[in-house]
Order: C-alpha cells, then sequence, then structure tokens
C-alpha cells in the first residue's frame, strides 16, 4: 500500500485555494519525499489559477518546470529522496475521485517512454461542504493498473470523496439531472467515455 503525509499547513493552503477558485478548476505538479517502504512525504504542491473551467483542467507546463527546476535546487538535486510526485486538480463540482480521462491521461504519462517517471500519483481534491477538503489519490505504475492511495494528515481536514455535487439547491438539481442523462446515455450506448469531468 502507498500513503502520502500531507501537513496541517498543506491542508490550509490547498482551502484557500480552493476557496478563492470557486467553481473552476484548479491543479497543479506535487513534489514529495520518499520515506521509504511506499511512504512519501508531500513536500510541496505548484498552484496553477488559470486554465480550468468548471469541468476541465489544461495544465501549463512552463510554470511547472519552473516550480520543480526550484524544488530540485533546494533540496540539493537529491532524486533519490526529493523528486516528482505527480499530479492535482480540483473537481469543484463532482465528486473528488478520477474520471476516465484522468485515469487515462496519467497511465499515458507513466507509460510514454520519452519521459523519466515510471511512477506518479494523481490526487484529486475538493472543498466538502462543511469547508473540510474531501480527497482521493491514486498510483499509477509503468504497465501496472492504478492503485489507491492512502492519505494521513495528522491535523485532520481531509476526508473520502462524497458522492454529491458540492452545491446546493436549483444548481444541485440540474447538476444531477445532467449526469443522470449523461448515465443513461452511456448505459445505452456502447461509448465509454465517462459522464465526469476531468
Ligand atoms: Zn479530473
Amino acid at each position: 500500500m502507498i500513503a502520502v503525509e500531507i501537513n496541517g499547513c498543506q491542508v490550509e493552503r490547498l482551502r484557500r485555494e480552493l476557496r478563492r477558485a470557486g467553481n473552476r478548476e484548479i491543479g497543479g505538479v506535487m513534489v514529495a519525499e520518499n520515506l521509504g517502504d511506499a511512504a512519501f512525504r508531500l513536500a510541496g504542491f505548484s498552484v496553477q489559477r488559470s486554465g480550468g473551467g468548471v469541468a476541465s483542467f489544461v495544465r501549463k507546463p512552463a510554470l511547472h518546470r519552473r516550480f520543480m527546476k526550484s524544488f530540485f535546487e533546494q533540496t540539493g538535486w537529491d532524486y533519490a529522496r526529493f523528486n516528482y510526485f505527480g499530479e492535482w486538480h480540483s473537481h469543484p463540482l463532482y465528486p473528488a475521485i478520477p474520471s476516465s480521462v484522468d485515469l487515462r491521461q496519467m497511465q499515458e504519462l507513466v507509460d510514454d517512454p520519452h519521459q523519466t517517471a515510471l511512477f506518479a500519483v494523481l490526487l484529486i481534491v475538493r472543498l466538502g461542504l462543511r469547508g473540510g477538503i474531501e480527497a482521493s489519490a491514486y498510483a499509477f505504475r509503468r504497465g501496472h493498473q492504478a492503485i489507491e492511495v492512502q492519505i494521513h494528515c495528522a491535523y485532520g481536514g481531509i476526508c473520502p470523496p462524497t458522492g454529491i455535487p458540492c452545491v446546493s439547491g436549483n444548481r444541485r438539481r440540474r447538476i444531477l439531472e445532467r449526469r443522470q442523462r449523461s448515465i443513461t446515455r452511456r448505459t445505452r450506448s456502447s461509448d465509454d467515455e465517462n459522464p465526469l469531468p476531468h
């Protein structure tokens, strides 16, 4: 079992960013310290505030390259201990679980022979109704199926995803109806497109 530890400051920062972003998706890359025995400590993450809609997020590589460069400089290029950990993004209006597009993109990332990461984690977050952060994480390895990653936070503030869109009233009803239509369409056709956003 792969596990990642997230500290209180990181949870607070995520919460601030998610509040600020409202219904737009945000995301970035994550870096972590390898503690051995499949345990990692999140060392930091970049935040890209632009480029996301209510159901999509397009990463801007230049911003994240700068973040990675600065992280490697700070940690003395000790790649065995401090390295790229993966990607994160928010699902403000949908459950904090990866969509089929998310899963495919991450698997393609680690399977790509032109890049060096053989392993990457995808973290999906969203602000819960009570201000907590709902989150799930999956690890992708070249040639293997994705596996769930345990998220630990001594500070609390992180909970498992709920299946309910994080809005209320008419908007919530419209979203639920749209999801239901989408699921019905999906069940009727052989198309395996996931109705959830990515
Ligand atoms: Zn997604």
